[in-house]
This record gives structure tokens, C-alpha cells and sequence, in this order.
């Protein structure tokens, strides 16, 4: 098919969407090494994670053999309210850059919760349901998960109970109210609820919170409350499992028009949008089937796959989470003031951890501002107001572009829109009155962090 026949926004027919999750585990020959309860230093049974998590949901876990899971019809049914998501060709970027490179983007901001999120939100919420649960809790520092998560669970008739980073909490009162309005109840972290939040605000009165805190505080409640799971929105194998509808709505409409993309890119805060992304792709590349290059981007306040340790690591900032083996900044760092919050989060899911390791991913950071100059730039040609988060992938994308046009290579690029920004023009504002900052830790700064992740033979050596 010739290139100009190519539509601007291609979109697949519901009947063309996944009936399967896909899950790269089953492909990786070194697979993500497991969950370690922090006691005994011994994998995780799916007993004991079954106290925290739901009974399907740990087996997704624990899957490191199946290459395909079904989708439950009720939760495709969920995903057709918004999905298929639109693969789009960046004409007008193309034309603004002056590039011979083809640009592509994969739009997942085309719901109320304004992110990919809601793919995993509604598989964990059914899950729950099916179980017979009453409720689930989690926690929520930007605001995506938390939203994802409420409109999920209205739709199946669950109780949720949000933790907000109490910064968050303050400066997003319309993240806060339109959980509410989906029926979640929302409480600022830490909070007098929970043991380890009055611990935490003993040790520091007026904290605003972090991601690793509020994380604590859900899961003491799931644990402590009959009928009650936790729930996390990124970081683990089973995220990345539901996320994979993403890389394989995006490859589905790529392949019918015959496009392979030379470079995927995606940014990374957890890892979850980025692992959906390019798990199909990454499958083939695993089984020497195709070749792709892959593009990690990051913030560099927060770098963990490219400044990070890959070591056993605790997930939250009370050590109550199993240790998870990954990229990690340790539990204890705490970003400099950046305006992507959903990048924050001080590790990386272990499968990414693992391919990266492995030399199939490359990784890379980006400094704030130039991130904004780029979601500017983006959305003044192609009109969809980017979120911070998703700008990561903007600007790494911009810059492969402007090589391609030194070059005069053709490249095919991908990339990942993960979100719009409506709830983000207070960062926009900084920037566009100049006093954005960017904040590069030093490697002082990181080793305070390195300090806090736990000595045991084989661990940090
Ligand atoms: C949460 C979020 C991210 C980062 O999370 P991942 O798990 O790394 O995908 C990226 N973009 C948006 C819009 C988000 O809400």
C-alpha cells in the first residue's frame, strides 16, 4: 500500500481488539527474578501474596509461562467503551520538523481518567469482584490511578478507598473530586487512619507525603480490613500483562498497513505504559523473529534505569511491600520537585529491570523544561494538550526525528501518548512564566538513596 494512502488516525474495528493479554515473561529467557518476602528472604508463595493481593491476580503474577491469558468478555466489554485507541500518524509534527522520519503515536488519553491506567484498573477490579471482595484500597499520587481505579470500580459495583499524596491531594482538588464522583473515597497521606501513617507523621509532623507512604498506609488497611485487597497501578508483572493491549492494538494496525517501526519509545515511571507498548514487538525480537530498537525515557530527577542500582529493593517507604529485584533509586529517595507525577516513583518494573539489564532496551533521561518545550510543540501542531508524563516520550521522539532529518534516514518512530494534561496547567503555567526548574541529583543526592536498600548476600555486591 503506498504511503499517502496511510489515514491519519487508524482505527481498529471492535471486533479486531485482543481476546488475550500477551505476556513477554513467557518469552524472556532471563525471566524477572521473583518477589522476596523481606522476612525470610525466600520467593513469595501465592499464599502469601494472596493476602495482600487477589487470587487471580497473583497467579498473573506469578505467570512466567503462559504466552497468552484471556480476557474475561466483561472486561473487553469495559475496554470497548473507550478502545480501540487510535494509532496515529504525526502528519503535522513531520511538517513542522521538516523530517523524513515517520512518526507514530499510540493515544490511550481518550477517556475520563485521562491515562492508559484504566486498562489494568478494570482487570483488577473484576478480579476482585469475582472473588467475591468487597472493596479494594491503593494509592494515588498524581491522581491517573486513583481516577482509573474509581471509575472501574463504580462500574462493577466496588468500594474504593484512595490514598492521595497529601501534596497532590492539596494542589489537585479536581483529580480529588472527580474520584468522588465515580464513589471512591479519597483520604490525604499519610493519614491518622492508619498505624504507619500516625508513625510517619509522629517522626515528621507536616509532611506532604510521598508515593512510597501513601503505599504503606493502603495496604495496612487492605490487610487489616475484611473483604478488602490491594491494588497497585504500575510497577507489577500483571500491569504490564493487562497494559499489553496497548503494543498489541498498536502492532494490529501497523501490520495492516504494512508499517514497521524502526525505534518504540515509551516513558517510564513504573514501567507499565512502556512494557504494554512494546511487549508484542519485544516478543519478537525475543524469538529473533524481527529487530526493533526500544527507548526507556525518563526524568533526570528520577533516574532509575539509567543513574539506578538493579538489586532486591522494598516497593513503599514503610518496608511493609515484598522486595521487588529492579532498577531502584532506593525506597527512601525522594525527587526533587518535577511536574511529571506519575514519573516519580523511586524503581522499575522487574521485567523491564530484566530486559534492560539484558541489553534488549535502552534507556534515557530528560530534563524537565525541554520536556515541556516539546509538549508545547507537540500540541500547538497536533492538538491534543499532552500530559507531563507522556511529553517524556514527546521529546526523545522530537529528538530521533531531528536526527533522522540530519541523516536523511527514513525512520519509522512509535511512540506512546499515554495522557492528556488538563489537570497539569500549573506546571504548565511555571513553564510558561519561565520558573520551571530542573533539579539534577547529585550522586550524593543518590547514594543517601543506595544507603537504604538492604544488605543480604547476593544483594548490592
Ligand atoms: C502513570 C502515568 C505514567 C507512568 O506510569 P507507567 O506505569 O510507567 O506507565 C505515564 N503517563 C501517564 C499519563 C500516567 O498517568
Amino acid at each position: 500500500m503506498s504511503e499517502n494512502k496511510i489515514p491519519y488516525k487508524i482505527y481498529l474495528e471492535e471486533s479486531e481488539m485482543p481476546r488475550e493479554w500477551y505476556n513477554v515473561r513467557a518469552d524472556m529467557k532471563n525471566k524477572p527474578a521473583p518477589l522476596l518476602n523481606p522476612g525470610t528472604l525466600q520467593p513469595m508463595s501465592e499464599e502469601e501474596l494472596g493476602t495482600v493481593f487477589c487470587k487471580e491476580l497473583v497467579k498473573q503474577e506469578l505467570d512466567n509461562e503462559n504466552r497468552f491469558i484471556e480476557i474475561p468478555e466483561k472486561i473487553r466489554d469495559f475496554y470497548k467503551m473507550y478502545r480501540p485507541a487510535p494509532l496515529v500518524r504525526a502528519y503535522c509534527l513531520e511538517e513542522k520538523l521538516k523530517t523524513p522520519a515517520k512518526i507514530y503515536y499510540k493515544f490511550e488519553g481518550n477517556n475520563t481518567s485521562g491515562s492508559h491506567k484504566l486498562n489494568s484498573a478494570i482487570a483488577q477490579a473484576y478480579y476482585a469482584k469475582e472473588q467475591g471482595l468487597k472493596g479494594v484500597t491503593t494509592e494515588t499520587g498524581a491522581g491517573q490511578w486513583g481516577t482509573a481505579l474509581s471509575m472501574a470500580c463504580s462500574y462493577l459495583d466496588l468500594d474504593c478507598r484512595v490514598y492521595m499524596v497529601k501534596c497532590s491531594y492539596e494542589q489537585k482538588p479536581f483529580r480529588r473530586e472527580v474520584m468522588r464522583t465515580y464513589g471512591a473515597s479519597v483520604t490525604p497521606s499519610p493519614s491518622e487512619t492508619t498505624e504507619v501513617g500516625r508513625k510517619i507523621l509522629a517522626e515528621h509532623p507536616g509532611t506532604t507525603g510521598s508515593l512510597g507512604c501513601a503505599i504503606s498506609e493502603a495496604v495496612e488497611v487492605a490487610t487489616h480490613t475484611e473483604g478488602y485487597r490491594y491494588v497497585l497501578g504500575s510497577v507489577l508483572n500483571q500491569v504490564l500483562l493487562h497494559q499489553s493491549v496497548i503494543g498489541m492494538e498498536a502492532k494490529t494496525a501497523m501490520d495492516k498497513y504494512g508499517i514497521k517501526p524502526d525505534i518504540i519509545i515509551g516513558c517510564a515511571g513504573g514501567g507499565s505504559n512502556l512494557g504494554g507498548l512494546i511487549s508484542p514487538f519485544m516478543g519478537e525480537k525475543l524469538r529473533g523473529e524481527a529487530d526493533y530498537q526500544f527507548i526507556a525515557v525518563e526524568p533526570a530527577s528520577c533516574p532509575s534505569l539509567t543513574r539506578g542500582i538493579f538489586a532486591y529493593d522494598f516497593c513503599d517507604t514503610g518496608m511493609v511491600c515484598p522486595l521487588a529485584k529492579m532498577y531502584t533509586l532506593g525506597s527512601g529517595f525522594i525527587p526533587s520537585a518535577n511536574h511529571a507525577g506519575g514519573l516519580r516513583y523511586h524503581g522499575m518494573s522487574s521485567t523491564l529491570s530484566q530486559l534492560y539489564h539484558d541489553g534488549y532496551m535502552e534507556a534515557r533521561s530528560v530534563e524537565q523544561t525541554a520536556v515541556f518545550e516539546a509538549a508545547e510543540q507537540f500540541a500547538r501542531v497536533e492538538g491534543i494538550l499532552p500530559a507531563p508524563e507522556s511529553s517524556h516520550a514527546i521529546k526523545a521522539a522530537i529528538d530521533e526525528a531531528l536526527k533522522c532529518k540530519e541523516t536523511g534516514e527514513e525512520k519509522t518512530i512509535l511512540f506512546g501518548l499515554t495522557g492528556t494534561g488538563y489537570f497539569d496547567m500549573m506546571a504548565y503555567e511555571k513553564f510558561h512564566d519561565g520558573v520551571m526548574t530542573d533539579y539534577i541529583p547529585t550522586d550524593d543526592d543518590l547514594k543517601a538513596g543506595f544507603d537504604g536498600i538492604p544488605r543480604f548476600p547476593g544483594n548490592m555486591e
